[in-house]
C-alpha cells in the first residue's frame, strides 16, 4: 500500500468526482427520509495543498486551483463553497459527505492505511453521524448492505495499485448491487486504455445493472501522468446528466486549455438504460 492521496488531492479527477458526489448528495437531501453514505476508500479526509506531497506533483494546480474565482450554481456551486471553507486545504470525499449530512443521515467511511485512517478519525470526529473505520472497504461494504434507511450512496474510489483492481471492483459492485439494488453507486476508475475501461464497465454491468452512465474526462496528454479517468454511476438520480453537462461546460476550458491546449474532453454516456 504505497498510494497516498495527498499527492493527487484536488487534481482534475478529484474535481469531477467530488462535483458528482455533491450532485448525488444534493439529490438525496431533497426528501426528508434518511440516507446512508458508505465511502469504501475514504483517504484521510483533508489535505494540505501547501505540504510537500502536494507541491511535489503540483496536481492541484491543474485541478482545483484552476477554478479560483469561478461563480457556479447547483452541485458545482456547493462544491466550490465547501472547498473554500477549507482555506488552503482540500476536502476529501468523506469530509464533503459529512458536511452535507443532515441529523437523520449516516456516513461510514472506511480506510485501510492505518495512518490515513487515524487522521480520518480526527477529521470526522466533529460529525456525530459519521464513523471512520480502519479496514478493507470492499469486505466492509458487503457487510454494511443494505443500509437500514434503504436509501443511499456508495462511493468506491480505489487506488488501482493492484493489477486485478478492475476485476475486484467489478465483482464487488455486482455483489453490492445484489444486496442493495436501489442504491446509487459512484465508482471511480482510471482510463489507461479505453478498451480496458470499456471491458471493465461491461463486466461490472453484466450482473444485471439496469441503469448506469459514465462521466469520463480526458486531458490532452502533456506528461506521462494519468490524463484520463472516469466515473461509473449506477442508478444516477433524475437530472444528474444535465447537471454534469452544465458543470462540464464550465470545467472543460479550465481543466484543459492550458498553453493553447484543447479543452478537457468530458463525455457523459449512458451504458445501461436511460433516464
Ligand atoms: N475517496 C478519497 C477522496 O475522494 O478524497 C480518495 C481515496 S484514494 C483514491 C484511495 C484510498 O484507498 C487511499 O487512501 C488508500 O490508502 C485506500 N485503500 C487502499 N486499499 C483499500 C482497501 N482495500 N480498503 C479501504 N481503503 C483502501
Amino acid at each position: 500500500m504505497n498510494y497516498r492521496h495527498g499527492y493527487h488531492a484536488g487534481n482534475f479527477a478529484d474535481v469531477i468526482k467530488h462535483i458528482a458526489l455533491v450532485a448525488i448528495l444534493r439529490h438525496l437531501r431533497k426528501k426528508d427520509a434518511p440516507f446512508a453514505v458508505i465511502d469504501t476508500h475514504a483517504g484521510r479526509g483533508l489535505y494540505d495543498l501547501r505540504d510537500s506531497a502536494s507541491r511535489a506533483t503540483g496536481e492541484a494546480e491543474g485541478g482545483i486551483a484552476r477554478l479560483a474565482g469561478l461563480a457556479a450554481e447547483e452541485a458545482m456551486g456547493t462544491y466550490l463553497d465547501l472547498v473554500s471553507e477549507c482555506g488552503a486545504r482540500y476536502p476529501g470525499s468523506p469530509l464533503i459527505a459529512a458536511k452535507l449530512l443532515r441529523p437523520q443521515d449516516r456516513l461510514t467511511a472506511i480506510e485501510k492505511h492505518p495512518e490515513e485512517a487515524a487522521i480520518l478519525k480526527d477529521v470526522l470526529a466533529p460529525f456525530h453521524n459519521a464513523t471512520a473505520e480502519a479496514g478493507d472497504g470492499y469486505a466492509r461494504l458487503i457487510k454494511l448492505l443494505p443500509p437500514p434507511s434503504r436509501r443511499g450512496l456508495i462511493l468506491i474510489d480505489p487506488p488501482f495499485e493492484a493489477a486485478d483492481e478492475y476485476e475486484v471492483l467489478a465483482r464487488t459492485l455486482a455483489a453490492a448491487v445484489r444486496k442493495f439494488a436501489t442504491g446509487i453507486y459512484e465508482v471511480w476508475y482510471p482510463i489507461k486504455s479505453q478498451g480496458a475501461a470499456d471491458a471493465f464497465i461491461g463486466e461490472a454491468l453484466a450482473g444485471g445493472i439496469a441503469k448506469a452512465l459514465t462521466v469520463e474526462i480526458g486531458l490532452t496528454p502533456s506528461s506521462d501522468r494519468m490524463t484520463r479517468a472516469g466515473l461509473l454511476v449506477v442508478n444516477p438520480p433524475y437530472g444528474f446528466t444535465e447537471q454534469m453537462q452544465r458543470a462540464a461546460v464550465l470545467l472543460a476550458p479550465r481543466l484543459g486549455g492550458v498553453a493553447g491546449g484543447a479543452p478537457a474532453d468530458i463525455r457523459i454516456t449512458w451504458r445501461a438504460g436511460s433516464q
